[in-house]
């Protein structure tokens, strides 16, 4: 699109990672959608940079209620998102080692009281799920059954495509750079272009207090946190194909197959600047060490390493609202650790209140509220 031009929409969205595709996607259906995107293919930041875990009980009670709520979407999705099952079942265990038992009993209590399925183990039968444990390093151990692999890539671009059949659009390499409210109309200005809408909705992932300010919009305190990431091999005799992801109730480590090789990581969350982060040496030499001291693996040199930042707001709940005081503008911020497994009904909950719709019945069974969802929670916790 050339420069000079400034084309009509419904609804402009910022960013189109996991957040900004599902919104989105649920968008397209009622309304003229231009989906905007920095880099010059959509996903190439944390999106595209995760574990794939779909964890029942992760996270505060709101992530819980909008990841319960995805679950049925993902089992059974529309034709967009190809043959291919979304989510796999593969199961999650808890390790707690000597001295970790209460973050066990803990996070046994929040399974149970959400009437999820866990089983506790003794460390004998830990050890027989992932033989590689140090049976003295594991002191008490839970399973969670339900825990899925995600197929990341297949849920994006499901909701890409969902939404391009709807008339949506993507622009890539369009990079957002000012922003204006004018007689209830946004102009957007990027690198490819201007487009005009009376609704903005910001999902631009650790950038998105940065699109806030370009908008006058109030902070919501957002701060990316990098996380490290790596790949290893494993023995030729090990086959590890079956078992669950395995991570530590001091949340220190986890690790789970993947493609043949264990996927890792030391669960770091170091606050860093939204940029296209890389993995710094120390992290994944600390991820290492731990999964050495926990397991009797050697990991000579990781296959592939790489980071991606997780953002979050000051109660680690995800934030989908109107701005306090920038009209139209609305926020689809703060995935933390939890952006793809909430993806499905964050964006069916962020499409309908950007409406002025209000929540799917369907989203107020598994306890979601506005308020839980709304920038303006933020306010009375300052
Ligand atoms: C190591 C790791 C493991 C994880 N594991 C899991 C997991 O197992 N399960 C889970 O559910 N979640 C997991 N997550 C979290 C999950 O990946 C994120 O919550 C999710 O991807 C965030 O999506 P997003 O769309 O908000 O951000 P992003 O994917 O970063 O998308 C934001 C987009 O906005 C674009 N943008 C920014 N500024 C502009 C601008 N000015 N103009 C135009 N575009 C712009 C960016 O280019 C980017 O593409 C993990 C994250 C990490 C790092």
């Amino acid at each position: 699109m050339p420069t000079h031009t400034t084309a009509q929409a419904d609804f402009v969205v910022i960013g189109a990672g996991m957040a900004g595709a599902s919104v989105a996607y649920w968008l397209a259906p009622h309304g003229r959608v231009v989906l905007l995107e920095r880099e010059s293919q959509p996903g190439y930041h944390t999106t595209g940079r995760s574990a794939a875990v779909y964890l029942e009980a992760y996270g505060s009670a709101q992530v819980r209620a909008l990841t319960l709520a995805s679950r049925d979407y993902f089992l059974r999705p529309p034709a967009a998102f190809g043959d291919h099952p979304l989510m796999t079942q593969r199961g999650a265990m808890m390790v707690a080692a000597p001295g970790q038992e209460a973050e066990l009993q803990a996070h046994a209590q929040v399974l149970a009281g959400l009437g999820l399925r866990h089983e506790r183990l003794t460390p004998e039968q830990a050890c027989e799920r992932v033989p590689v444990l140090r049976p003295q390093r594991v002191s008490a151990a839970l399973l969670e059954p339900d825990a899925c692999d995600l197929d990341v890539h297949a849920i994006h671009q499901g909701f890409l495509k969902g939404m391009h059949q709807h008339g949506g659009q993507l622009v890539c390499q369009a990079e957002v750079q000012a922003l204006q409210h004018a007689s209830g109309q946004w102009t957007v200005q990027t690198s490819a272009g201007n487009w005009q809408a009376p609704v903005v909705l910001n999902a631009a992932g650790a950038w998105a207090e940065h699109i806030g300010q370009l908008a006058g919009a109030q902070s919501i305190g957002l701060v990316p946190y990098r996380r490290a990431a790596f790949t290893f091999a494993l023995p030729a005799d090990v086959d590890a194909s079956h078992w669950p992801m395995t991570y530590s109730a001091g949340e220190d480590w986890y690790f789970k197959p993947d493609a043949g090789l264990l996927l890792a990581s030391p669960a770091n969350a170091d606050p860093t600047e939204p940029q296209d982060v890389q993995p710094e040496e120390l992290d994944i030499a600390l991820g290492i060490h731990r999964i050495e001291e926990a397991t009797t693996l050697t990991i000579r040199r990781p296959a592939h390493t790489w980071a991606g930042l997780r953002s979050f707001v000051s109660d680690k709940s995800l934030v989908g609202g109107f701005d306090v005081q920038a009209p139209g503008f609305f926020w689809v911020a703060g995935q933390g650790g939890y952006g793809i497994q909430t993806s499905a009904a964050m964006g069916e909950a962020c499409a309908s209140l950007a409406r002025g719709e209000p929540l799917p019945q369907r989203l107020l069974d598994f306890g979601l509220t506005t308020e839980a969802l709304s920038p303006r929670r933020l306010d009375r916790q300052r």
